[in-house]
């Protein structure tokens, strides 16, 4: 058996079980192994059963001398009841509605039971202990290391539907044992012995079986090391990588930077200044622009974007602005087409494969062009500015002239992504485009060192002047008739009402926003999903009985493009007052005249989301409200909730996410399939800082890794995982 041995090959592992494993990207043996316990039960003190005591956990080992079933006639439970004796006396045991345990436990049989002893009305008794069969029978205790479920340091692993800790368990020990042999340390020697890490196959042994505590913190701090380490060396490669590549010189052009500053209807803030700045000067370089550009939401990332395109552009070379939707798209293309309506570009739209093509020349004048002549057209460099979805990335979209890259919500583009934008006949790129990502979702420190660490950092730090603070209410159920009288007073004044639902209509597979709601939803017992409000349901409701004389419409994801962005451009031509919609609006979307938030079963986002929400509105002179609809009065909804009206900072609010909801949720970055134990490490200042000097010294080392092959392996496949490319 070998790492990369697939799931399929390993012994008691049937077809269901494949389906639930893949389900959870488990599809190797090492997928397996690197499935880790989220925490433990210390059963490793075994005791004489007259030593048992109330209310203490605790494990035992003895002979079942009696095992039945019965069924307790008040309750229509199953109940399975043995007595279990050791030298020094004798124990009730109850199980609850496992009848088929007397299956497998028989009179006679040696057993180790592990859990909590309570006092009944006939007195102790452990009530459902975990159990593990002893065939191994000595005199009082059997080896720790033979006992897989009692006896010992258990691990529990997250709750998964249908794989039970105990069935992984079962499973995961026996690999582990037969892998002893074929499991290559990955760490070279050098960074495992400064840092007092444990080898890999001690570390693994040690992180789902653990002799101790102390054990499994050292088999962890392994782990959160080595991740760390390869995201470290993943980001400094793409660094080095792009010191390497030339790119245009793109010259700044003042006056024409200081005509178009002139043409907006508002002042530059000091800080889209000085982030425009900072751009202009990258692009005059020869060497590649790689640089994030964060803000929070509102503060005007657009016009700072369409700067560097507008001097890329006159510079004589095309710009490439890719967005993660179609209606964010659609909205830029409207957008920038009117910002830059004076300087006599081309500016074509781009989007999925049902969709209209149209190419923008001069002032407002909107030609509609088949795909084909726009590509051709961008292939020759007639079109200035391309903006579209991943659409962009096709293999037929070629530019001409390609300069620069602008991603909007969108972290990550690999440098071989960007090289492909702008291949020759021959699948040759000699210069490779600048890159401007920009993001809204504030990103803790750590998180920018690690998960950014090969990106520059331009910062907009404040929001445009005028803008009134949007007010923020955590509403429960009573008061959402009140909410509903201002709606429509407000809407009567003329203002606009987006309310967001976290599903599409009442059934368990739509998932329209960005984390695993299961599993959420588990940890915080909120209520099921049955009960959540859907937008089809409250569009109905909002439309007919509460509403009747607004004008009420839905958006949500699987909409055709056509009817999403009639919605979107209505609602922009105030021909809407209120829209339903799932998350899909949560980025970029502006109508200024939209004042109204209201978000139902708030308790279902994350924070960073809500405040994504939230930044929907308030982008007038006109006050803006943000409702959070919750039917939780748990305290820990409400104290997240919380959060929102106590702060409008994004970035304080992202560090609280990642304290109070723990790694997994962190915003933007599930869908990388970052693995929690990073997630967790990067509350960690000092380890991201040690990982990233080590990962620094071997690349200055070795650059290409050449002395690490095994290392370099296992960093290919991880950077593939995280989906860096
Ligand atoms: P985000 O950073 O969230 O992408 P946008 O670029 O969509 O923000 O800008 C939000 C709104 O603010 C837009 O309507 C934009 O025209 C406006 N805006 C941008 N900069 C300023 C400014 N300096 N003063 C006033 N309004 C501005
Ligand atoms: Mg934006």
């Amino acid at each position: 058996m070998l790492l990369s041995t697939p799931i399929e090959k390993i012994p008691n592992i049937g077809p269901i079980y494949q389906k639930r494993l893949k389900k959870l990207g488990i599809k190797t043996v090492l997928d397996f192994l690197f499935h880790f316990p989220h925490r433990y039960e210390d059963f490793s003190n075994i005791i004489k059963i007259s030593e048992v005591k109330q209310n203490t956990p605790c494990c035992i080992q003895g002979k079942i001398l009696d095992i039945q079933n019965s069924r307790a006639w008040k309750k229509r439970m199953a109940l399975t009841q043995a007595i279990v004796s050791d030298k020094t006396g004798a124990i009730k045991i109850i199980w609850f509605n496992k009848p088929y345990l007397t299956q497998t436990l028989k009179p006679q049989d040696l057993v180790c039971l592990a859990g909590k002893p309570v006092i009944g009305d006939k007195g102790l008794y452990m009530s459902n202990p975990i159990y593990e069969k002893l065939f191994q029978a000595t005199d009082y205790k059997i080896s720790a290391t033979n006992l897989t479920h009692t006896g010992r340091i258990i691990p529990v692993y997250p709750e998964t539907e249908g794989l039970s800790s105990r069935w992984l368990r079962f499973i995961i020990k026996p690999l582990l044992a037969k892998l002893e042999i074929n499991m290559p340390e990955t760490l070279p020697e050098k960074i495992r012995k400064t840092h007092r890490l444990l080898p890999l196959r001690t570390a693994l042994w040690q992180i789902h079986f653990p002799d101790s505590m102390q054990k499994a913190k050292k088999a962890k701090e392994r782990f959160s090391f080595e991740e760390l380490f390869f995201i470290g060396l993943l980001m400094l490669r793409e660094r080095i990588k792009l010191t390497q590549k030339k790119a245009y010189q793109i010259a700044l052009n003042l006056s024409l930077i200081q005509n178009f500053v002139a043409s907006l209807p508002f002042k530059l803030t000091d800080a889209q200044k000085k982030s425009a700045w900072q751009i202009l000067k990258d692009l005059e370089k020869p060497r590649p622009m790689n640089r994030l550009l964060e803000g929070d939401v509102g503060s005007g990332k657009t016009v700072v974007a369409t700067m560097a395109a507008l001097n890329t552009m006159k510079g004589g070379f095309q710009t490439a602005f890719m967005v993660p939707t179609e209606i964010l798209a659609k909205q830029h293309f409207r957008e920038i087409a009117h910002l830059l309506k004076d300087f006599n570009l081309n500016i074509g739209l781009l989007t999925g494969k049902e969709d209209k093509f149209i190419s923008k020349k001069l002032k407002n004048d909107v030609v509609e062009v088949s795909r084909k002549k726009l590509l051709e057209k961008t292939a020759k460099g007639e079109i200035n500015l391309l903006i579209g979805t991943h659409a962009l990335i096709q293999d037929k979209v070629k530019f001409g002239k390609l300069a620069l890259v602008i991603l909007d919500e969108q972290h990550r583009f690999g440098v071989e992504q960007r090289a492909k934008l702008c291949q020759d006949k021959k699948g040759q790129t000699k210069l490779i485009p600048h890159l401007l990502s920009m993001t809204a979702t504030p990103i803790p420190r750590t998180l920018a060192l690690t998960l950014y660490g090969d990106l520059d950092l331009s910062l907009i730090t404040e929001l445009p002047k005028g803008r009134k603070k949007i007010i923020t209410k955590v509403t429960l159920p009573p008061e959402r008739e009140k909410v509903y009288r201002f709606i429509k007073k407000e809407v009567k004044k003329g203002r606009q009402v987006f309310v967001i639902c976290p599903r599409i209509e009442p059934t368990n597979t739509v998932q329209d926003n960005g984390f695993n709601q299961t599993d959420y939803t588990k940890s915080y017992g909120e209520l099921s999903w049955a009960e959540v409000k859907t937008v089809k349901a409250e569009y109905e409701k909002l439309s007919k009985n509460i509403f009747p004389d607004l004008k009420v419409r839905m958006l949500y994801g699987k909409m055709t493009p056509k009817e999403k962005e009639k919605i979107m451009k209505d609602m922009k031509n105030k021909k809407i007052d209120i829209l339903v919609s799932t998350s899909v609006i949560e980025v970029g979307i502006d109508i200024p005249n939209a004042t109204i938030m209201m978000i139902e079963g708030a308790e279902r986002f994350g924070l960073a989301q809500l405040h994504q929400f939230r930044g929907r509105v308030g982008r007038s002179k006109f006050q803006s409200f943000c409702f959070l609809l919750t039917d939780s009065t748990a305290k820990k909804t409400q104290q997240r909730l919380k959060a929102l009206l106590d702060s409008e900072d994004g970035f304080k609010l992202a560090e609280k996410d990642l304290e109070i909801r723990g790694p997994g949720n962190f915003s933007g970055t599930r869908q990388w399939g970052i693995p929690d134990l990073i997630m967790s490490s990067l509350k960690d200042i000092f380890l991201v800082e040690k990982t990233r000097l080590a990962a620094q010294k071997i690349l200055e080392e070795d650059p290409g890794l050449k002395k690490y092959p095994i290392l370099r392996a296992r960093l290919e496949r991880y950077r593939r995982k995280i989906h860096l490319e």
